[in-house]
């Protein structure tokens, strides 16, 4: 054997390369980090502004991801968990769905709110039933479509869908279009149903901390790889640090920056896989303009949707109090890139979230404003959620683009890089 650095080096301290990492220390292997970026957590990162916490866009962790349970001591992250509910901005004003067992005060509040029909909400069940019951194995063996065609076929068609599934899911998937995998979806709001989402005390980017913590061998920032080559018995992965050598390597990259690494190498071309983007706007304001823990989405436009560029907002400090200082209020609007006005200017976006709480926002400061076109890989139907990982003898790739574009499938994704590559080293 030619003398290595490392068993195993991982390009990208994002979730997935990072649970790649934790689960190699695990086996007794050796693994060097290298990240291009100051610090780790790719997608999941927190800006400190005047005191405040911006995640580096709107964003929540789901305690009810099986990858999360396993691995993650989400007592230590201190989850600030949202109410269970909308509130909506419909053409006749704001309505607010929310769950009876968490919230019996709003069941009259949600019942008159003109939301619900029963034909929806049979619908639903009949769409969602399965992989409730069957977990999440069962979404695989349902046929798959697009989500829009499948809630046709389901004969969900109502104003719970229009009005409130539709804007909802176009803000977590970052995808107005309704194209993503109905299994997809399905698992994301099995996840939904079964624990409500929140924000760690110290922010979203404590989750890859927690995990970079607990790696012997300190993740490498600052070091962006530039190229990855690959002997019979060795990778060698050229970086701005210098050369590193090792018996196998992992591209832990998002799928946008996947090409490079691969083009002018002996590995096997990567094209990039198409993303979905978002904007979030982050606001410093004196008053909250609501003291609801409910996400507010905007369905005003007749017909569905909403009537301006900001598709949810929060008032985040109500939910997290630990996002902002003491007597001040934090506030986050998302726009979609999909959509001709996802760019729209900050005039633009005060105006409609003036609209959207009924009150001015003059009084409202700009913290930052998080400009996201890579959030989330497509996932057109059918939904391949364990596709390939080994690219070459020695070589393995993961990421959420490789499972389910989410926190878990970034996260299983990389274990399972870690238990195949542990095969290989084995043999
Ligand atoms: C705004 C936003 C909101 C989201 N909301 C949710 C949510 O609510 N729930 C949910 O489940 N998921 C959400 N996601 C998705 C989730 O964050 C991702 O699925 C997950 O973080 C992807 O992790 P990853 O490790 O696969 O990739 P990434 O996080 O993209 O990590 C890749 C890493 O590789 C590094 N890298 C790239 N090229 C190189 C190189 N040449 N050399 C060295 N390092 C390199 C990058 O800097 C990065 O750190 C959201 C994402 C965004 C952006």
């Amino acid at each position: 054997m030619d003398s290595v650095d490392t068993d195993v080096v991982i390009i990208g301290a994002g979730l997935a390369g990072l649970q790649c990492a934790r689960r190699l220390q695990r086996t007794g292997l050796r693994a060097t980090v290298l990240e291009a970026a100051d610090t780790v957590g790719g997608r999941v990162r927190t800006e400190r502004l005047d005191g405040f916490l911006c995640d580096r866009g709107f964003q929540v962790l789901n305690p009810a991801y099986p990858a999360v349970r396993a691995w993650i001591d989400t007592a230590a992250l201190g989850l600030q968990t949202f109410g269970t509910g909308v509130d909506v901005r419909t053409p006749e004003g704001m309505r607010t769905l929310a769950s009876p067992l968490h919230h019996p005060g709003h069941a009259l509040r949600t019942l008159r709110s003109g939301l619900l029909d029963t034909r929806d909400l049979a619908a639903l069940a009949r769409w969602m039933g399965p992989t409730m019951l069957r977990a999440t194995a069962a979404s695989r063996a349902t046929r798959d479509a697009t989500l829009s065609a499948s809630l046709d076929a389901a004969g969900a068609t109502g104003r719970l869908r229009r009005d409130v599934l539709d804007t909802f899911l176009a803000g977590v998937l970052a995808d107005s279009t309704g194209q993503n995998s109905a299994n997809y979806v399905r698992l994301l709001l099995r996840s939904f149903a079964l624990a409500t989402p929140g924000l760690p005390r110290e922010g979203m980017q404590a989750l890859p901390a927690q995990m970079a913590a607990s790696l012997r061998q300190p993740v490498r920032v600052s070091t962006p790889v530039d190229a990855v080559t690959e002997s019979p018995r060795t990778v060698s992965v050229h970086s701005s640090a210098g050369l590193v050598r090792a018996r196998a390597a992992v591209l832990a990259v998002g799928p946008q920056d996947l090409p490079a690494l691969t083009t002018g190498s002996s590995l096997p071309q990567q094209a990039a896989a198409p993303m979905h983007g978002l904007t979030t706007w982050w606001f410093a304001a004196p008053e909250p303009p609501t003291h609801s823990t409910f996400l507010r989405l905007d369905a005003s436009r007749e017909g569905g949707g909403p009537a301006g560029p900001v598709w949810n907002t929060a008032v985040i400090s109500n939910t997290a109090p630990s996002y902002a200082p003491p007597g001040q209020h934090l506030i986050q609007a998302t726009t979609l890139l999909d959509r001709p006005d996802g760019r729209a200017d900050e005039a633009a976006v005060r105006t409609d979230l003036g609209r959207i709480y009924g009150t001015s926002t003059r009084s409202w400061e700009v913290l930052a404003h998080h400009v996201l076109p890579h959030t989330l890989p497509a996932m057109p139907p059918p939904l391949v959620d364990r596709s390939p990982q080994r690219l070459s003898a020695r070589v393995f790739v993961c990421g959420d683009h490789r499972d389910t574009g989410s926190i878990q499938g970034a996260m299983v994704s990389g274990d399972r890089a870690a238990q195949a590559v542990t095969g290989i080293l084995a043999d």
